[in-house]
């Protein structure tokens, strides 16, 4: 799927600010910060959305991944994960990636 920005940020044909990569994962920050740290982790492989991710261990991964990306910015205790899956969640990039969000109080529920 080569027009999607994601793959492209993956294969570094796009730039991005890269914060933290595995061989399984990319961490780099949101174009549109909506909290003072917030950092998208994504999977290097193409699944469009999490309803499609079929591989359980990636999925632990990339959860390990948000933690680790949340601890290094120094926000080991206190972050916001968020994963929009699908239109009705507000996903607007297709290709999974988990929101890390950090650096000042969230409110619930969200909107
Ligand atoms: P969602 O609405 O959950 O699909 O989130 C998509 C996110 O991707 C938004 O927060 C965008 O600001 C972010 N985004 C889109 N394009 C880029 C890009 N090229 N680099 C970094 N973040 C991006
Ligand atoms: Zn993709």
């Amino acid at each position: 799927m080569p027009e999607c920005v994601f793959c492209k940020i993956a294969s570094k044909a796009i730039p991005a600010s890269i914060v933290y990569e595995t061989a399984d994962v990319v961490a780099f920050k949101d174009l549109t910060p909506r909290a003072p740290f917030h950092v998208l982790v994504i999977p290097r492989t193409h699944v469009a959305k999490l309803s499609e991710l079929e591989d359980e261990a990636l999925g632990g991964k990339l959860l390990q991944a948000a933690r680790t990306v949340a601890k290094n910015a120094g926000h080991a205790d206190n972050f916001r994960l968020v994963v929009n899956n699908g239109d009705s969640a507000g996903q607007s990039v297709w290709h999974l990636h988990l929101h890390v969000l950090g650096g000042r109080q969230f409110t619930w529920p969200p909107g």
